[in-house]
């Protein structure tokens, strides 16, 4: 793992038809989509373990369109097995799932992949623990929490599924990845991330450190509404896609979908950073006609529909509630007499201002923190301590975090 390619100047999107879940009518797209990038051939080598990442978000059944169709996930395993590839699957569902492998299980079952790693003899990432890692060339984390077990692998293979996001308005292959932050860390980057645009920095940060050799849609029963969990409804729209550029996979897939990308944070913020694939007009795609999948704009979740403050606007309550999750679930950082030496590196790192450096001692001002950490990882010295105090020491003794 490791960088969000930039050097790609014209994405490549593949597209084709998928009228349902038969095997077959899923086979043959998986396939056409394929086709023009090169088949998986082109994408691993035989021995490779190769991490196969779906969307298992939580665990309901495939109908509820919640989750990776089990159906996708199964071609796209049969043809990582037939490049000669050790498909694993890896995911780490949604943050409240606690830390065990009976829960994991649970979902794997009810979402149907178990049953596919079954049939196929695949290798199934059974920990949902995280290692903590550098992440050099984050924008806005030096540092993620990883599930330990797609740091194992050679390589990784996303199947996303589309559906809308109360928080990120849409998610696809981008927001995918954060599936790789490991258990209930997630939640602690929720806290620390409440800003949408700042979330979406740090999904950009983690889909840049994962650096799939290639993410697949599964668009053929996608989520409109209040996603990305229950609170949505299935809508149809019959489709498979396929890049190497994450991406450049979102933002066809809001064509696709009818959503504005202007209204998608992690398209604001790729679009910012100058990645090709967030440009629509840049993006060449391959295969069926988007406009002919095209049928009509999917609902919004409510949140963003009736957003006319725009992103990184709060209730009162969220202003409440917000800065307690964080203290809750962070832990925070605490410069240290005697190792500081008022460099202020720290100073300049701080993406909020919240840390400086004032008679011979840095200090943070922790309503101001977001926990990113930064100040930690560049720290030349390692004077920066986290500590974890109050609730925040209660929820790690609980392995809540
Ligand atoms: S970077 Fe480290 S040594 Fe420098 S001011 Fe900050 S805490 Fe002190
Ligand atoms: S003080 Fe450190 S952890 Fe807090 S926002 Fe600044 S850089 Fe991030």
């Amino acid at each position: 793992m490791g960088g969000l390619s930039r050097a790609d100047a014209a994405p490549l999107v593949s597209v084709c038809h998928c009228p349902s879940y038969d095997p077959s009518d899923v086979s043959r797209a998986v396939d056409s989509v394929l086709e023009p990038l090169g088949d998986m051939g082109a994408f691993v080598s035989p021995g490779e373990r190769i991490g196969l990442k779906p969307n298992l978000l939580m665990a309901v059944a495939p109908e509820q369109a919640i989750t990776t169709h089990p159906a996708v996930l199964e071609a796209v395993a049969v043809r990582l097995l037939a490049a000669g590839a050790s498909p694993v699957i890896v995911e780490s569902p949604g943050a409240a799932l606690a830390n065990s492998a009976r829960a994991l299980r649970h979902v794997f079952e009810r979402t149907g992949a178990w049953e596919v790693a079954e049939r196929l003899g695949l290798e199934v990432c059974m920990e949902n623990t995280g290692t903590n890692v550098s992440n050099p060339s984050g924008r806005l984390l030096k540092r993620l929490d990883v599930l330990t077990g797609a740091l194992e692998v050679d390589g990784l293979v996303s199947v996303c599924k589309l559906k809308t996001h109360t928080f990120m308005t849409f998610t696809g292959a981008v927001k995918n990845l954060f599936g790789l932050i490991a258990g209930m860390s997630k939640g602690g980057y929720h806290a620390r991330l409440a800003d949408p645009l700042h979330f979406a920095d740090m999904l950009l940060d983690v889909a840049g450190f994962a650096a799939p050799r290639l993410s697949l849609m599964d668009a053929v029963l996608a989520l409109e509404g209040d996603g990305p969990g229950t609170g949505g409804r299935p809508r149809f729209v019959g489709a498979v896609l396929a890049s190497t550029d994450p991406v450049a996979l979102d933002t066809v897939a809001c064509r696709l979908a009818g959503i504005d990308p202007a209204r998608v944070p992690v398209l604001m913020q790729a679009a910012k950073r100058g990645l090709p694939g967030a440009d629509a007009a840049a993006v060449r795609v391959v295969g069926d006609d988007v406009e002919d999948l095209y049928k009509g704009a999917f609902l919004l979740p409510a949140q963003r529909e009736g957003d006319r403050l725009g992103f990184g606007a709060f209730s009162a309550l969220q202003r409440v509630l917000l800065p307690l999750a964080r203290g809750a679930l962070n832990p925070r950082p605490r410069p240290k007499t005697g190792r500081c030496i008022a460099c202020r590196a720290c100073e300049r790192a701080c993406p909020k201002g919240a840390i400086s450096a004032v008679d011979g001692l840095a200090r943070v001002d922790d309503s101001l923190c977001i926990r990113c950490f930064c100040c930690h990882e560049l720290c030349p010295v390692a004077a920066i301590d986290l500590e974890f105090v109050g609730a925040a020491r209660v929820a790690r003794a609980l392995r809540m975090v």
